[in-house]
């Protein structure tokens, strides 16, 4: 009960320290009269596992679908996963293949740039990995392609979602939690996957960290529902646990197609997850954090996941800088 009542003491602090570090000012509290006032964060939530704790196993797991997942894999139209090479194939059918848009199996419906004239099947299920360094190899390739235009709604494409159960994911899940917000945003947040109270409320951002999103939000002078917010799989995983790339790009097609009809002006990739699967890169957040990339044409800003400053409260001053870039940004847009 001790234990618990100095978390909750060491989280009002350390929300409240947030809040004046950010520069909110009307806050009339004075942080003495709290008692035994020591900002200690507990040694529990230090403990939470992270990317970084991962074992070799847990590691490989991630990237190499394991059995049982791979029983579930079913073939999709083959796609390559090398760069194209111009000299055996010219066709532009090749050179849409190895985008990032068309490769998804889920991208139908397009016209303009991204006419996808892959076979589209009637149930995309589960998508075969893609290997990462690959991937990483397009982070800043596409910089001379916009976002395809769209001509379907968030809710065509929640109607495509269904049931889902193209990835094991479904098995554990209790609702399927679906981009929300406003989506007519300038801004969109993207996460990793649901967690525990994101899995009951059947909406993104709920919990720990989503109050913590909260606050950035606002830090930044806009309310939660001025912006979308999302995350690369839908599903709670197991145990909060990583999702694994076949997991990941299984479900990020539907994000994507979510992209071309929000058209923000600047997505907030939040932590690792969002960003590998998002920019298609191994690189890593704590390189990424602070700089626009770009997607499409739509600015990009990488940032810490909320959780981790849960966890690291220290990194909160880096994730402000971050967000200050996209507040002016933003702003310079008016
Ligand atoms: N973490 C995420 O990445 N997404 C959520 O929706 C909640 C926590």
């Amino acid at each position: 009960m001790q234990a618990e009542l100095s978390e909750l003491l060491a989280d009002v602090k350390e929300q409240i320290l947030y809040l004046q570090e950010l520069g909110v000012e009307n806050l009339n509290i004075d942080l003495t009269e709290i008692p035994d006032f020591k900002f200690q964060i507990p040694n529990s939530r230090l403990q939470t596992p992270s990317v970084k704790s991962e074992t070799p196993k847990e590691r490989l797991e991630r990237f190499v679908p394991t059995e049982e997942i791979l029983k579930k894999t079913v073939e999709l139209p083959k796609v390559s996963n090398k760069a194209p090479n111009l000299e055996q194939n010219q066709s532009r059918l090749s050179l849409l293949e190895s985008t990032k848009l068309s490769r998804l199996a889920s991208l139908p419906k397009r016209d303009s740039l991204f006419e996808n004239k892959l076979e589209q099947k009637e149930k995309p299920t589960m998508v075969k990995e893609t290997p990462v360094d690959d991937m990483s190899s397009s982070l800043f390739g596409d910089i001379s392609q916009t976002l395809p235009d769209s001509k379907e709604t968030i809710e065509d494409i929640r109607a495509d979602i269904g049931n889902c159960t193209r990835c094991p994911l479904h098995e554990g899940r209790t609702k399927i939690v679906h981009t929300t917000g406003n989506f007519k945003a300038d801004l969109l947040f993207v996460g990793e996957a649901p967690g525990a109270d994101e899995d009951a409320q059947g909406e993104p951002f709920v919990g720990r960290a989503g109050q913590l999103l909260n606050k950035i939000i606002e830090a930044i002078g806009m309310k939660r529902e001025d912006v979308a917010i999302g995350n690369i799989n839908r599903c709670r995983p197991p145990g909060n646990r990583t999702p694994t790339l076949p997991e990941a790009h299984t479900c990020r097609p539907f994000l994507i197609r979510e992209i071309a009809v929000i058209r923000p002006k600047v997505i907030v990739l939040l932590g690792n997850t969002a960003c590998q699967n998002l920019l298609d890169t191994k690189v890593g957040i704590t390189k990424l954090r602070g700089n626009f990339q770009d997607y499409y044409g739509v600015k990009v800003m990488p940032t810490f996941h909320p959780a981790y400053l849960l966890r690291d409260p220290s990194k909160k001053r880096e994730a402000w800088e971050d967000m200050k870039k996209v507040r002016d940004y933003l702003n310079s847009l008016k």
